[in-house]
């Protein structure tokens, strides 16, 4: 099932370092991408890039809905979300803000944690969500709408215009 991503984790953090490797390449089967080889939970902390909350589906993950708190929240730059009117995550170039950092899409320090259109994690599964962009987001990761928190809230009124870079 989908329950993967935080499972993982805390399998992880159960079982320690070391003896990990061989088991978790056995639960790659269910369709996730687990190829890595990481031996201590420490690493794994780092490793956010394929993990999901609890029983989320890669489906819902990528395009939602996202939970009831989220649907229709402010951003951090107070602009409301409207799950109608949402750009998918590859029309954006979403993705790790490391790696977009990594291929030149962006500089580094900028994430959705520091974006104005996030919601932050409201239930404390380390995710949250955003007022442009479907599906579950985590704070590290990056889409090409991002804008300061300082900007938007300096345009009082103008926030339609973010673009696709
Ligand atoms: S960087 Fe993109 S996905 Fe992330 S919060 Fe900002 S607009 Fe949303």
């Amino acid at each position: 099932m989908a329950r993967f991503g935080r499972t993982r984790r805390r399998f992880l953090e159960l079982v320690g370092s070391g003896a990990v490797v061989g088991v978790a390449g056995c639960l790659g089967g269910g369709g996730e991408q687990e190829t890595e080889t990481t031996t201590t939970a420490e690493e794994t902390d780092d490793d956010h890039d394929e993990e999901r909350p609890e029983g989320v589906s890669a489906e819902e993950f990528e395009h939602g809905p996202v939970p009831e708190a989220y649907r229709t929240a402010l951003s951090q730059a107070n602009e409301q979300r409207d799950p109608e009117n949402l750009f998918t995550k590859e029309a954006v170039k979403f993705q790790e803000a490391d790696d977009a950092v990594e291929a030149g899409l962006t500089e580094a320090g900028r994430d959705c944690g520091n974006c104005a259109e996030y919601i932050p994690d409201k239930n404390g599964d380390g995710f949250g969500a955003c007022a442009k962009v479907e599906g579950y987001v985590d704070p590290a990761d990056w889409c090409s709408l991002w804008e300061s928190i300082e900007e938007a809230e300096g345009e009082t009124g103008g926030d339609e215009t973010a673009s696709v870079a």
